[in-house]
């Protein structure tokens, strides 16, 4: 695999000199592979939202790198908003993010910026429209549609722009349990079908647990990296940060017990509950 993102000791630190001074990111070092899909994970405060718009540029490091394919982003600050097409960036409020009164003027928005031809816009935002599952719904007024829609009409714009990497700040956050299935499984279609590489803050645990590496951030830095079995399977830890673990990890741990490989979801808990019991007739 090779390196599509590669943050190297990246600082942030907003009010610098005044009574309210606050390194929200910590000398932080992380490469993101090409066609991974992270979790990020972290109390409120504890630096991530600073750390991801730090990944397209719309914040600018205090100090250390981000590169991008082995390019250092900042290396010609004119061309900063060309990174903003490459690593494409999807926020909590879908209401936030809508341009147009048309859908497929609001995810045509960002490609008619890159100076892409007219005929090829049309393709593109066809193409993302499909891919979301939002092309019935093109000519529709953006207003119209439910949070989950919008959220997948916001990624559709961003896709049209054929990033490297979406990032994504808890871009299910606003949305009831459908709306966020919607979301979740266009993200993984995109990571899987279009190799796309996903950068993904989230709260809830089942988004977590679907990630291939989860990175736990506190205090600015970066306290656990590995995958969520590894990661979640250090309930005391996580919990000493001030996070949950996923219910069903949570239930074993609480009844003690011990397994080789920690349990993520209802279905592995039943799995193990089941042989826990019978072990015991
Ligand atoms: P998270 O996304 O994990 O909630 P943030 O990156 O939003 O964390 O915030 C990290 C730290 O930086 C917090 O202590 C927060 O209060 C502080 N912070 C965030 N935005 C600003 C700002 N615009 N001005 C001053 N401090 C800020």
């Amino acid at each position: 695999m090779s390196k599509v993102l590669e943050l190297k000791n990246l600082s942030y630190v907003y009010g610098t000199g005044t009574p309210f001074e606050k390194t929200a990111v910590n000398n932080l070092s992380l490469s993101i592979e090409k066609g991974e899909v992270i979790g990020i994970k972290g109390q409120t405060g504890s630096g991530k939202s600073t750390l991801v718009q730090m990944l397209n540029g719309l914040m600018k490091p205090t100090s250390g790198q981000v590169l991008l394919d082995g390019e250092d982003i900042w290396a010609n600050p004119k061309d900063i908003r060309k990174i903003r097409f490459k690593v494409g960036m999807v926020f909590q409020n879908p209401d936030n993010q809508i341009v147009s009164s048309i859908v497929e003027e609001d995810v045509a928005f960002g490609v008619e910026n890159l100076g892409v031809e007219p005929k090829e816009i049309r393709e593109r935002v066809d193409n993302a429209l499909k891919t979301v599952g939002m092309y019935e719904h093109r000519l529709k007024a953006p207003n119209k549609l439910s949070g989950g829609q919008k959220q997948r009409v916001a990624v559709a714009g961003i896709i049209a722009m054929k990033p490297m990497c979406i990032v994504l700040d808890e871009p299910t956050a606003m949305l009831d349990p459908s709306g966020r299935r919607e979301v979740m499984n266009t993200v993984k279609k995109l990571n899987k079908e279009e190799g796309i590489t996903i950068v993904l803050i989230t709260h809830y645990m089942d988004e977590a647990v679907q990630a291939d590496r989860v990175v736990v951030m506190d205090d600015g830095q970066i306290k656990l990296d590995d995958t969520p079995r590894n990661v979640f399977a250090k309930v005391d830890e996580i919990k000493a940060l001030g996070l949950d673990v996923p219910q069903s990890t949570e239930l074993v741990y609480r009844l003690g017990i011990k397994c080789e490989n920690t349990v993520l979801n209802a279905n592995e808990c039943v799995d193990l509950l089941k042989k826990t019991l019978e072990a015991k007739r």
